[in-house]
């Protein structure tokens, strides 16, 4: 086969301590239930010849509905109890991008991305904007109730109780996101958020932020990342990884493994996949375990949660 006719996807549900005594046999079960079938979505555009850019958005939009993770429904609560949507999306052809910040009432914040990358003159919308955006473009709306869980609310009380700051904490990050290679040979990557659970003052994380959580470039790589967003961005670790492949000549592995490295020598954690401009699909994470799931043209398809799987 023609290596540009490959196509390949990789998604994540989070980075974490997730390991095999902190999960419930529901968690395990239903967040790989979540991740094989988001991954059919997006590999069943991909065979069938579709665009990298719609098979990351429908991969994406079924795990923003899946309440297991912290994306959409379930996703994390800030401190005030309110619930605050990131995501962003971006096509490796063009590099164009679309981001929002802070949403509350937009039942897909990653589909709300695309618009704005598609239908705006602007890259990152936040807040009341972005909402009136999100109207304006005829999106559908959800009420706050309908992206709230009881285990998230019991997360964040729980932080409140014990009176600790959003990293103090054993964390599980739940962040979403699928980066894809087409057989045209084109890459895009899409991440979508609550953020951290307890999060204060409107802050947004690495997720909607391009270059750091989300990145994507045919050059180089599609690059979508889960974590403590604040030393992915320090580091701009989607970029980072695409400058390495495209300067230093390293494959994808390589370069997001050491930029991974860079992520830990600084103190954060979490993790990142990757697709290439050759179809690698890979990823590399510094956590116990990543909800990953990957397919690829030459019939890999795995899904995986712990660090030893
Ligand atoms: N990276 C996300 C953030 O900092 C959190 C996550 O990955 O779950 O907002």
């Amino acid at each position: 086969m023609n290596a540009m006719s490959d196509w390949s996807l990789v998604i994540h549900g989070g980075a974490g301590s997730i390991e095999r005594h902190r999960l419930t046999e529901e968690q395990d079960s239903g967040a790989r239930a979540g991740l094989t079938l988001a991954l059919g979505v997006g590999s069943a555009i991909l065979r069938d010849g579709g665009d990298a850019l719609d098979a990351v958005e429908a991969a994406v939009r079924v795990l923003e509905e899946d309440t297991h993770f912290n994306a959409g429904r379930g996703a994390a609560f800030s401190s005030d109890g309110s619930i605050e949507l990131d995501a962003a999306i971006m096509d490796g052809r063009t590099r164009a991008a679309g981001s929002v910040a802070g949403i509350t009432a937009t039942r897909s914040p990653v589909g709300l991305a695309r618009r704005v990358m598609e239908a705006s003159p602007h890259v990152l919308l936040s807040g009341d904007g972005a909402e009136r955006f999100a109207r304006e473009q005829g999106l559908a709306t959800a009420e706050p109730g309908w992206f709230e869980t009881t285990e998230r609310r019991r997360q964040l009380d729980e932080m409140l109780a014990r009176n600790v700051d959003a990293f103090d904490v054993d964390m599980k990050y739940g962040t979403v996101g699928a980066v894809a290679r087409d057989r045209a040979g084109h890459l895009a990557a899409a991440t979508s958020t609550g953020g951290v659970t307890g999060k204060r003052w409107g802050r947004i994380g690495d997720s909607p932020l391009i270059g750091a959580g989300t990145h994507a470039d045919d050059r180089s790589s599609a690059v979508s990342c889960t974590g403590s967003g604040e030393f992915f961005i320090r580091i701009g670790v989607g970029h980072e990884i695409a400058a390495r492949i495209r300067m230093l000549g390293e494959g994808p592995q390589i370069a997001a493994d050491a930029v991974m490295a860079e992520v830990r020598a600084l103190g954060g954690t979490g993790g990142v996949i990757v697709t290439g401009p050759h179809g690698e699909a890979i990823w590399s994470f510094t956590t116990p375990g990543m909800y990953r799931a990957r397919a690829t043209a030459a019939g890999v398809r795995e899904v995986a949660v712990y660090g030893d799987e």
